[in-house]
């Protein structure tokens, strides 16, 4: 959807600009909620949409978001295989360089 990242510094990450707390959990169930359509194999999944939560209001929109020939991860040349592929580190993912929880694997 974003080509490219913005600049270091551009965009806060969760760290600074805070998180509702409940807001996590609200996403990370409706995204176990396409995982499990997706393993069962039943349902519509979110496949080439995206879902705008808004909290405050309790609203749900879903756009259309057409697929990009020239995407790095699902185009015709990929350039992005893994996580391991993009350098942010100003964002809130997972330090790769730092084992702080030899439980979790990012492989
Ligand atoms: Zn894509």
């Amino acid at each position: 959807m974003f080509p490219e990242a913005p600049p270091e510094g551009m965009v806060p990450n969760c760290a600074t600009a805070g998180v509702l707390g409940v807001l996590p959990g609200t996403v990370g169930c409706i995204q176990a909620t396409e995982a499990v359509k997706a393993i069962i194999g039943k349902g519509d999944l979110l496949d080439g949409r995206m879902v705008f939560y808004d909290a405050l209001n309790m609203e749900f929109d879903t756009v259309e978001i057409p697929q990009k020939s020239d995407c790095p991860i699902c185009g015709k040349n990929r350039t992005i295989d893994s996580i391991h592929d993009v350098e942010y580190s100003e964002s809130c993912a997972i330090d790769l360089e730092r084992d702080t929880n030899p439980g979790v694997s990012v492989n």
